[in-house]
């Protein structure tokens, strides 16, 4: 995708992504061609390739690039799978993912950041991302079993419907804990057997819901 800022892009890769030791081929070619700027408020433009999260209203945030692609590289997708996000937000996130996998689903609990990614989405051409207004502490059955589960904002524990839809050999990447100690693990289902990875520690808003956090803790 050519626009203006394909420069900036372009140095996002090489200084926040592959020198922080990202290697995948396809998701740096991922990263290099989703225009993130479009995915930010029109005041956040500017801002769009920096090194950090950024507000997208609602209270949410859009993750820190680097973030994005060291998620989606855990996933290892290689163009087969059906995907299902936690937490759409912007959208962004699940444009790289829809540039990985056959199909998308992404569910988010603000009807109105849903609405806006769904139609940023469609503006860029992907047809294969599914949003999703509702609580995805639940997950999404109809579409089940996803070889790749990923959540983008932090939880208690792995919500157990996410690891009943996650498919056997399927990998779900997702940050756990309370705000200041959250870590972000793999989890692999090998034979209906988990295993955890600790990735990174993390920084994410809250997931909400029924196995979520409920709206008073934090
Ligand atoms: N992936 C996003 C960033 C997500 S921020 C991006 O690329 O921009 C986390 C998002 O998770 C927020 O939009 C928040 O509203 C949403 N969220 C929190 N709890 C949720 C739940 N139970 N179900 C669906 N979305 C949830």
């Amino acid at each position: 995708m050519i626009d203006e800022f394909e420069q900036e892009r372009e140095a996002m890769v090489i200084h926040q992504i592959e020198r922080r030791g990202i290697t995948s081929p396809r998701v740096l070619a991922a990263m290099l061609s989703v225009p993130r700027h479009r995915f930010v408020p029109p005041e956040m433009i500017r801002y769009a390739y920096d090194d950090n999260p950024l507000p997208i209203g609602s209270g949410q945030t859009i993750s820190q690039p680097y973030i994005v692609a060291l998620m989606t590289q855990v996933l290892a997708l290689d163009g087969d799978e059906t995907v299902l996000e936690i937490g759409t937000g912007s959208g962004y996130q699940a444009a790289v993912l829809g540039s990985l996998a056959r199909e998308v689903h992404t569910m988010e609990r603000h009807a109105d950041l849903a609405e806006h990614a769904q139609d940023v989405l469609v503006e860029l051409g992907f047809r294969n991302v599914f949003v999703h207004v509702g609580d995805g502490t639940l997950g999404w059955f109809d579409a089940s079993p996803y070889q790749g589960i990923i959540i983008t904002a932090a939880a208690p524990k792995p919500p157990p419907p996410l690891l009943d839809q996650l498919a056997e050999g399927g990998r779900m990447v997702i940050p756990v804990g309370a705000w200041g100690s959250q870590m972000l693990q793999l989890l692999q289902k090998e034979k209906s057997e988990l295993t955890t990875i600790d990735v990174l520690p993390v920084a994410f808003v809250p997931l909400r819901g029924e196995h979520g956090w409920k709206e008073d803790n934090w």
